[in-house]
């Protein structure tokens, strides 16, 4: 295992397409204020997720054309863990996982997306196809706010060292599809013919991947590059799908964790059970030191990333312990260790499945859907 620097800047095709308009921010304001005039704050209840629920678990049809993509190139192909920037430059980029498995409705932590919007604080958020389509609207918005980046997530939070053929193809395109069917549906709607401009601010493809459960394989993260998709792992762990973890550890990692150029993951689909409490102080921590918030895209373009060719938490292998969570493929193996999806318990800890921010498993889907659902 080693880690590189890519030696060359980030390639376009990773930047957001407001990123090259004349003033993306204003004309996408006028779109949001035209199409969700009173709709965009929290709702309290949305952010619980609902268990057994099978709407949205059908995959998007393969049948329609994806926007066209290059492959990563070799400089930048490998899970994107920080990045390096130039002295004094001190940007981060805060990260939101918006995870939802099979069987059933994530949540939608409002509270977190206002408090961004309140302070002006950047964000990407990394969204499963299924979580997209059980929450168009929200997606409609996040798309289209001029400070948010959004990312894929797979389609159904599966793990994808399981996957193999059309299983693997699916879950890294099934997001990609539904990101740009909600795209499309949005434009041809009325409010969004009232900003003309605006939609073509809206990033026209996803161009950044995160991995569920931080689990990686050279087979998927070739699957993943090829697709013109960039892994992007993190270097500060919140720990905030852990219900144990309380507000205060949260904002000490994100206060106390963090550098110029870390990416820090959170979780904003109702199961990072204390991070709507920690974010407006972890917010104001950060300005205090002098940080800038950018998004992924954003972060990338300023500086190096540095690429590990495995993926991991915080130390290599240790996203191994998921391979219990077995894919589509089926293939048998021995249960290892229970952890936390993307923030694995101290080894030798177990974490009891009922207290897990992940759904149970749901039995009627099969022997391998012993997913969680974060
Ligand atoms: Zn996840």
């Amino acid at each position: 295992m080693s880690l590189a620097t890519a030696a060359m800047p980030i390639v376009s095709a990773a930047a957001r397409a407001e990123d090259t308009a004349a003033s993306p921010g204003p004309s996408l304001k006028t779109l949001q204020q035209a199409c969700f005039p009173s709709s965009l704050t929290a709702i309290p209840g949305e952010e619980i997720p609902e268990k057994h629920d099978h709407r949205f678990d059908p995959p998007p049809s393969r049948g329609s054309a994806l926007a066209p993509a290059a492959a990563v190139p070799a400089p930048l192909r490998g899970a994107i863990r920080r990045v390096e920037l130039p002295a004094g430059l001190k940007l981060i980029a805060l990260t939101f996982d918006l995870c939802e498995d099979r069987g059933e409705v994530a949540g939608y932590e409002g509270r977190i997306i206002d408090a961004l919007r309140a302070e002006g604080v950047k964000a990407t958020f990394f969204a499963g196809g299924k979580w997209m389509r059980s929450h168009v609207a929200r997606t409609e918005q996040l798309m289209t706010d001029p400070l948010f980046e959004l990312g894929n997530h797979a389609e159904a939070h599966r793990n994808l060292r399981w996957l193999d053929g059309n299983n693997l193809t699916d879950e890294i395109l099934g997001p990609q599809r539904t990101y740009e069917n909600i795209r499309k549906g949005l434009a041809e709607t009325q409010c969004a013919a009232s900003a003309p401009q605006a939609m073509q601010s809206v990033a026209p493809r996803l161009s950044l991947f995160r991995f569920p459960f931080g689990a990686c394989n050279p087979q998927a993260m070739q699957a993943v590059n090829d697709a013109g998709l960039l892994a992007i792992q993190w270097d500060v762990s919140t720990g905030d799908p852990d219900p144990h973890v309380g507000p205060a550890s949260i904002l000490h990692a994100i206060a106390r964790q963090t550098s110029p150029g870390s990416i820090v993951i959170s979780h904003a689909n109702g199961r990072g059970w204390h991070t709507a409490e920690a974010i407006k102080d972890s917010i104001q921590a950060l300005k205090k030191k002098g940080y800038t918030f950018v998004t992924v895209s954003e972060l990338l373009a300023a500086g190096k990333p540095v690429i590990a060719d495995t993926c991991y938490d915080n130390k290599p292998g240790d996203t191994d312990r998921y391979d219990y969570l077995r894919g589509l493929s089926g293939r048998p193996r021995t249960p290892v260790a229970q952890g936390t999806p993307e923030q694995p318990p101290p080894a030798g800890k177990h974490v009891p499945t009922s207290a897990l921010p992940w759904s149970a498993p749901d039995q009627s889907l099969g022997p391998w859907n012993v997913n969680p659902g974060r």
